[in-house]
């Protein structure tokens, strides 16, 4: 029996969803688009990271992005930070929830943010050291490679169990489980899911999941079962990893909130209105089709096909 518990979806197009693309998408119209995702209900979106713009230059205006973030009762607006600096910048700018994001995987970390996983975790400390003098922000890690790697395949579960103790050991209570290359089902999502939330039940665990082999949302129910509440995905199933070859899009967040609406799970946001944001980024994007399969057909009676 699947239980009715509500569960919160975390938009992350804005930032997972931008960041591959290699059209510039101007400020104007990212502000634009953070607004309709507010419309539709979401209450954390994730509109960019703060990252030295010669890595993602998508994220060259991020200072102007999070100062120009509308004021909305209840909405959070997260950004990802890959290391202190970033994490400085964040905060400065008045961000008040930061991602900090690293790899289970060593080679994927070294390529992704210029760090082992060890210097990761160090510098998370600097980060948590940090925030004391930011009182009424919030961090919460991003995991990356947690189902699997694109340079070294298999990531060992004791690497995984070892990651969530030391975030714990450093008084962190927030960690999102990320499948950044499509590589995970959903008999391991269960394992791991279930291990975690078992071993540390004072963390509130999430999860991450690129759609890359079509098993985005089977991932997203077994994690559903195993008692996960909060779920990343992204407008119109944008998105991927810059340094991670063969990652594509996220999990639609169209498709995501469809299934759990359908089966009777709340998420409190409205997919029509999802489908505008959906179709305006469709209007400024040349040459991208967006992957949501539910945008594509319409609701059940819409007769789009
Ligand atoms: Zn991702």
């Amino acid at each position: 029996m699947i239980p009715k518990v509500s569960v919160e979806i975390v938009e992350v197009g804005p930032r997972d969803g931008l960041q591959n693309l290699t059209q510039y998408v101007e400020t104007e119209k990212k502000i634009h688009l953070i607004d309709l995702l507010c419309q539709s209900g979401l209450k954390e979106i994730d509109v960019g990271g703060f990252v030295h713009p010669k890595a993602i230059p998508q994220f060259q205006d991020i200072n102007e992005v999070a100062k120009r973030l509308p004021r909305i009762e209840g909405v959070k607006f997260t950004a990802l930070v890959p290391n202190l600096r970033g994490a400085q910048n964040a905060l400065g700018s008045g961000i008040r929830k930061i991602h900090f994001v690293f790899s289970i995987s060593k080679s994927h970390n070294l390529n992704n943010v210029k760090m082992t996983p060890e210097e990761s975790i160090e510098e998370l400390k600097n980060i948590t050291n940090l925030m004391v003098s930011y009182p009424e922000t919030e961090i919460s890690i991003d995991l990356a490679t947690v189902f699997g790697c694109p340079f070294e395949i298999v990531v060992r579960k004791d690497d995984i169990m070892n990651c969530v103790k030391r975030i714990y050991d450093l008084g962190v209570r927030q960690i999102t489980l990320g499948d950044t290359v499509g590589f995970g089902n959903p008999r391991q999502v269960e394992d791991i899911v279930t291990t975690c939330r078992e071993s540390y039940p004072e963390i509130t665990f999430g999860v991450h999941f690129h759609n890359t082999r079509s098993l985005g949302l089977a991932n997203a129910l077994a994690a559903y079962q195993a008692g996960i509440r909060s779920y990343d995905s992204s407008i119109g199933g944008l998105g991927g990893c810059p340094y991670a070859p063969g990652a594509s899009g996220n999990v639609s967040t169209e498709d995501q909130v469809f299934m759990f609406e359908q089966m009777g799970v709340e998420t409190g946001v409205d997919i029509r209105a999802l489908f505008k944001a959906s179709q305006y980024l469709e209007d400024i994007l040349h040459d991208v089709s967006l992957a949501s399969s539910v945008y594509k057909a319409g609701l059940p009676g819409d007769q789009k096909i």
